[in-house]
């Protein structure tokens, strides 16, 4: 675990000074703990460890490897209240937030790729179908990449940082882990209960430090994984592009919740709430902007209000002691109010909420904003925070039109009481994930590929291309003995190449009929 100690804090939330970073609990403004801020020399070295352990842990096969990480899940059950309350602790979210979306999460990853990942990385006979090499044998296999960076983000310190290491260790490969500054010691408690479960040294290795951290782990690994805003995520592609380092980047959304007027209006509210105000909004795939049809409108905001009102909001000492937490950084806090005033400025109404909380803590009131239009940062740019902008459109053509006017492309989501109608208009609307009458949750789906389109990401978590991305793909021809040369090798013969290729143009050129 994490040196503690509160007596030298300079500065907070992930800032420190110099070689050193303070971590925070943001509920209460204390400074829980001080950790080395790792230069680029000393990722280096983790480099040269992970990449010394990278064989060994390989030759355990997908049993062996799966065996120290099915231990592990065990490890994560009996210890889930210790890795809660670290949870809590460095990002100040709620108890349930840190129980459901992180632990449990976590937990079915664990059995998923535990389970699958031999299946998803099996070598595969492919069937020939092209003439000229007929008669051969074509394989695909996989082989890990090696050393994988991983690099996260503050606002789910499990799930997107150790989360996305799960199938790249599956894969065969060593990790190295760069959490967020913010919240590092989530990571250095996981990489503890590995070592107890039996993984090998430098398997996975957790290298804290700020961004300067991350861009020389980019320098030093076989694949970046990389989750976080879309402004860093364009450094470190540009970084990697410097030595051809293959990234995957799960970046920043702006993501609509559609409301139709057949919608079941209570689902679709309650929806609108919880998935907005989910840890405090920081998810990035939080409902972040609402668009409702004319005729529901009214009756729609009434239960919207009627819910954000009762929010409890606090600090989470146990369950159901706060429904929504903390922010977690000062910089996010100021966002979303600079997000919030803007709206205002422009037109729009705060019906609940729009300051800061009050007491020690970082908090940000559970807020509604009405007369929001796209001329407002509020319905454009990432807020990241407990807000719920509400837009009345005239109809779904409008609805989708806005949905789809952003630059992002995460998630999106429609509620509708026609199903058909529903799965129609989801097609429609350019995000990468997709919910009907539903939002959110299909995070937890780990067998469903997950993965932002436009200035939301490159290349997908989950399913089968969530483990492949940290393979190497080897394609095999394998030909038979009992030819001496191919027909068309030299010397060319006249008569051989008229049969053949006449023969192939025949082929290539018989037309299919009409009609
Ligand atoms: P961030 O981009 O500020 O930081 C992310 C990580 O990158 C941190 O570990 C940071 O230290 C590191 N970093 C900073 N500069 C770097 C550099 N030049 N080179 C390498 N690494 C560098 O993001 P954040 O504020 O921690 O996280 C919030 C953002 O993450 C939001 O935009 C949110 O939408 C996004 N996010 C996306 C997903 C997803 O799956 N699409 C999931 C969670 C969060």
């Amino acid at each position: 675990m994490a040196t503690v100690d509160t007596t030298t804090a300079h500065s907070t939330n992930g800032r420190g000074a110099g070689a050193e970073i303070a971590v925070e609990n943001p509920a209460t403004g204390e400074v829980i703990a001080h950790l080395p801020d790792m230069p680029a020399a000393r990722i280096a070295e983790l480099a040269i460890a992970g990449r010394a352990a990278q064989p060994a842990w390989e030759a355990l096969g997908f049993e062996g490897r799966g065996a120290v990480l099915a231990d592990f899940r065990g490890w994560l059950m009996d210890n889930a209240d210790r890795v809660v309350s670290t949870i809590v602790s460095e990002t100040g979210k709620t108890y349930e937030d840190a129980n459901l979306i992180e632990l449990v999460y976590t937990g079915g990853a664990l059995r998923f790729w535990v389970k699958h990942a031999e299946r998803f990385l099996a070598e595969e006979t492919v069937r020939v179908r092209t003439l000229v090499v007929a008669g051969k044998k074509l394989v695909t296999r996989y082989e890990p990449l090696g050393l994988v960076g991983i690099i996260g983000p503050w606002n789910y310190p499990l799930v997107n940082s150790f989360g996305d290491a799960i199938p790249a260790l599956m894969a065969g490969n060593c990790v190295i882990l760069k959490p967020s500054e913010i919240t590092p010691l989530t990571s250095l408690l996981i990489a503890d209960g590995l070592a107890e479960c039996g993984l090998p040294a430098g398997v996975l290795q957790v290298a804290t430090g700020r961004g300067a951290t991350g861009g020389a782990l980019v320098d030093e690994v076989d694949m970046i994984m990389f989750t976080g805003s879309t402004a860093t995520g364009k450094k470190v592609m540009a970084r990697a592009a410097e030595t051809l380092t293959p990234v995957s980047l799960e970046l920043g959304g702006k993501d609509p919740l559609i409301v139709l007027a057949d919608a079941d209006l209570e689902r679709a509210a309650n929806a609108a709430v919880y998935y907005s105000m989910l840890n405090g909004g920081q998810t990035c795939v939080s409902v972040e902007r609402v668009y409702v049809e004319a005729p529901v409108y009214d009756d729609f905001l009434a239960r919207i209000m009627d819910k954000v009102c009762t929010i409890r909001q606090g600090a989470s000492t146990g369950p159901a002691t706060a429904e929504v937490g903390a922010m977690t950084t000062g910089a996010q806090l100021e966002i979303v109010e600079r997000h919030v005033a803007d709206a205002v400025s422009k037109g729009a109404r705060v019906l609940t909420g729009g300051h800061r909380g009050a007491g020690t803590g970082r908090f940000y009131e559970p807020t509604v904003l009405v007369d929001v239009d796209h001329t407002m940062a509020a319905m454009t740019e990432e807020t990241f925070g407990p807000t719920l902008p509400i837009m009345r459109v005239a109809d779904a053509e409008e609805a989708l039109r806005l949905a789809n006017d952003s630059p992002y492309g995460l998630a999106a989501s429609i509620y509708t009481g026609d199903r058909e109608r529903g799965n129609r208009l989801a097609r429609r609307l350019q995000a990468g994930a997709v919910c009907v009458n539903d939002a959110l949750m299909n995070y937890m789906a780990v067998e469903l590929p997950m993965g932002g389109w436009k200035a939301s990401g490159m290349g997908s978590r989950h399913g089968a291309g969530g483990i492949r991305k940290y393979a190497k793909q080897q394609s095999l021809m394998i030909s038979r003995l009992h030819l001496k040369r191919e027909p068309f090798m030299f010397p060319y013969r006249a008569s051989t190449s008229k049969a053949l290729f006449g023969g192939l143009r025949l082929l290539f050129g018989r037309r299919r009929k009409r009609g």
